[in-house]
């Protein structure tokens, strides 16, 4: 059975609708997401530029409310207090609230509340770039976006690296080719993708190994939305670990100085790896 929002033309049930608007194409917007803001009593959306420009497209008058995970608490208890009397909705500037997008909070709070929590499912950037890119679909990780330091980037990419699933990543134009080299150092025969533009006009999802992409970009920095995913490991990731790195540095270099290499390459910190490095070659 369906769950009915109740009847069109009566008002809509209290409580707070997690409602998932287009990432780029407005065709994308559900009907139900559709029925649903037009019918709740206030939108709560990241920016009023942005939903404004939605809800002008849609015909739909309602009224909207700022609300982001940086709002204080007074203001989010406000927000809770009407939902637990009103339908209130919940948008963020594109695709799937709470997913890289402002709400967690606020969900978990209404639901300790008992407020009746209620979702319109529809688009997420990271499912539509995953189910174009050819790698494996059986199990993967969202990651979010991908720290901008190299020392925090390559952390989480050590951290990330025994899952035996397709990573997926937000990722911006202007740091995408410093995040290929280095999964390139790490993992350089695993396939990559890079899914960009999804569902405007310019959609495109280009897949190699990092190096090959990081290469193309190069010499043609992305414009745009990006989903960077990188397939599971294969056999040859081992040899391209950080102690295997090491130890191929340590064959010619001192400890500090093939600390300094293995960090340039993979981003990981080099007292870290220093560290590491003493106790390898002891
Ligand atoms: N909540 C959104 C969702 O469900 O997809 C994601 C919001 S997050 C702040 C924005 C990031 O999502 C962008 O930096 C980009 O990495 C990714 N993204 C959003 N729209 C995209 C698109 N049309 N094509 C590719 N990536 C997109």
């Amino acid at each position: 059975m369906t769950r009915p929002e109740s009847a069109f033309n009566e008002p809509l049930g209290r409580g707070l609708y997690i409602v998932a608007t287009p990432i780029g194409n407005l065709g994308d917007i559900t009907m139900r997401a559709v029925d649903v803001l037009r019918r709740c009593d206030a939108i709560a959306c990241e920016d009023t530029r942005v939903t404004g420009k939605l809800l002008a497209h849609l015909g739909i008058d309602t009224r909207m409310l700022r609300y982001d995970d940086h709002a204080s608490e007074d203001q989010r208890d406000r927000l809770l207090e009407r939902a637990s009397n009103e339908a209130i909705a919940l948008v963020s500037d594109a695709g799937t609230p709470l997913i890289s997008d402002p709400g967690y909070r606020l969900v978990s709070e209404a639901r300790a509340a008992g407020i009746p929590v209620t979702t319109i499912p529809g688009v997420s950037a990271a499912i539509a770039g995953l189910t174009i890119s050819g790698l494996p679909t059986d199990r993967f990780v969202f990651a979010g976006f991908l720290p901008v330091k190299d020392k925090a980037k390559g952390d989480m990419l050590s951290e990330l690296a025994g899952i035996a699933g397709t990573l997926i990543f937000y990722e911006t134009g202007p740091r995408l080719t410093r995040s290929l080299e280095m999964i390139a150092s790490l993992w350089p025969k695993r396939q990559v993708a890079v899914a960009r533009e999804l569902t405007k006009l310019h959609e495109e999802c280009r897949s190699g190994s990092a190096s090959e992409l990081s290469d193309y970009y190069t010499a043609h920095p992305p414009k745009g939305e990006i989903v960077l995913l990188v397939g599971p490991p294969v056999e040859e990731d081992a040899r391209h670990d950080p102690d295997a790195l090491l130890r191929e540095a340590l064959a010619d270099l001192s400890p500090s100085k093939a600390a300094a290499k293995v960090a340039k390459s993979t981003g990981i910190d080099r007292q870290t790896l220093y560290a590491r490095a003493v106790e390898l070659k002891s």
